[in-house]
């Protein structure tokens, strides 16, 4: 174990081992579970892993939370909305509990690991009976067996960053596969609350990285999606420091079908992970590459260390090295301070970049972040004039985009039956597109040959080719 990368001991597993086998005898213990996840992909893996542990501890998922007898709610706090829908939803359950007096409420995730959160539920939220943060997921058994027993809450917030290795996990699409490399976060974004909650930024081991891929690989999965923060800065701290673009190489050597990963900070795209796309047989040409805003002033103040000037060279750079890459982003509106000017500079920037697709958001403030404190708050009616601009000419763009995937041939990762129509599936295709094609249930988790005939509210339509 090296300081900067503790990982959960063995020992420690093992003990959660015996907890899990302990609640699994227990007579009383909640024979149904249902988990609520909100937030990004790191906590729907999670959200994985404590599926993984309940199902351990002879647990069966409920459809309905209302109809669980044990109901955990994975919680988000990177914007203030995600927060106040999970109390509101937290609080709902208290009403269920009044004829359900049997009814478990556990409450985790970023939520829990916000300053002062955890003494808020002890005295707001007394209903609650275990809350604890995302550095305690691997301590999950031992915690549950203490509520189980104690008629008291059990809260536990671990301020220690650990990596937890060797937990359960029960898998929500056994085609597509969350790995995580790296957790927490070193850039301190000034909007984002994320560092506070997640902790600093620690890598996992490469060989134990490489052995779950090959777990996976052998157990049929057909797509691995790479997790971490900041992707790109992967390999800092371990005992033999090795790079995000040497740890992709080492998975396309292995063949996995299909790899993809997320998130990365623009600042640490390197040219050596640009050359490794390039090269490889398996990485997919797509690439998630949030730009928050495309003012120099608004992206100083919101410390992300990149210019305008950079971000548009990355992207060139990208797209010369991986012709037809698909690219997606990230864009707030509405950051402290920012002017029509500035405004202006990010739809210039949309303009000039031409995005498949945008996740857009109105700035958010979070107590402890630096830019909750910044002079000139952007009033609410400009900020929403600004995204419905942004996203109007987002989507006005984006029929042009998706209009160059006309006629080309693509493989569908079938993720499940189309909404549109029971004799259509969807899935992404290798660009990140949303693809809708004629197929059953007997398609999902195949990678199917096709070719894009069509586009219809911003998803593509395609006719099948002969199957793999
Ligand atoms: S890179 Fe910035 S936005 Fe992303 S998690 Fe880290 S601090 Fe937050």
């Amino acid at each position: 174990m090296n300081r900067i990368n503790p990982v959960v001991t063995p020992e420690e597993i093992a003990r959660q081992q015996e907890f899990i086998r302990e609640i699994a005898t227990m007579p009383h213990r909640p024979k149904t579970y249902h988990i609520v996840t909100y937030g990004c992909q790191m906590n729907a893996h999670d959200s994985e892993k404590l599926a993984g542990m309940l199902d351990e501890m002879g647990m069966t998922p409920a459809p309905k939370r209302e109809e669980a007898d044990f109901v955990i709610f994975n919680t988000c706090c990177v914007r203030d909305n995600a927060e106040r829908r999970a109390l509101g939803n937290i609080t709902w359950l208290k009403e269920v509990r009044k004829t359900r007096p049997e009814l478990i409420i556990a409450v985790c995730g970023c939520m829990i690991q916000e300053p002062g959160m955890a003494e808020r539920i002890l005295k707001q939220y007394r209903f609650i009976d275990l809350a604890f943060g995302t550095s305690n997921l691997h301590r999950f058994p031992e915690l549950l067996c203490m509520t189980l027993e104690k008629n008291e809450p059990v809260v536990e917030v671990d301020k220690e960053d650990v990596i937890p290795e060797g937990l359960p996990v029960s898998r929500l699409r056994p085609e597509s596969a969350y790995l995580t490399v790296m957790y927490g976060c070193d850039n301190f974004c000034s909007y984002c609350i994320v560092p506070f909650v997640r902790g600093r930024e620690r890598s996992r081991e490469p060989g134990a990285i490489l052995r779950e891929a090959e777990q996976l690989l052998s157990s049929g999965v057909r797509e691995i999606m790479l997790l971490g923060q900041n992707v790109n800065s992967y390999g800092k701290g371990l005992e033999n420091p090795v790079s995000f673009a040497w740890l992709l190489g080492q998975l396309d050597r292995m063949s996995v079908p299909r790899i993809r990963f997320m998130t990365s900070h623009p600042k640490d795209l390197s040219d050596e992970l640009i050359e490794t796309m390039a090269g490889s047989a398996h990485i997919l040409p797509q690439f998630h590459l949030p730009v928050q805003s495309g003012s120099n002033r608004i992206l100083e103040k919101m410390n992300r260390r990149y210019t305008r000037e950079r971000y548009i060279e990355r992207v060139q750079s990208l797209r010369s090295a991986v012709p037809g890459i698909g690219l997606s982003t990230d864009i707030i509106v509405g950051f402290p301070g920012e002017t029509e000017e500035d405004f202006g500079d990010t739809m210039d920037l949309v303009r000039e970049i031409r995005y498949d697709s945008a996740f857009t958001f109105i700035y958010s403030p979070r107590v402890g972040t630096r830019a909750a404190y910044m002079p000139d708050q952007v009033p609410e009616d400009v900020s929403n004039r600004r995204i419905r601009e942004l996203i109007a000419l987002q989507e006005d763009l984006q029929r042009t985009t998706l209009g160059r995937f006309l006629g080309m041939e693509e493989e569908v990762l079938v993720e499940g039956i189309s909404r549109r129509s029971g004799a259509e599936v969807s899935g992404k295709g290798k660009h990140g597109v949303s693809i809708t094609l004629p197929g059953g249930p007997e398609d999902i988790g195949k990678i199917v040959p096709c070719r894009v005939k069509g586009l219809k509210n911003n998803t593509l339509t395609a006719e099948r080719k002969e199957e793999k």
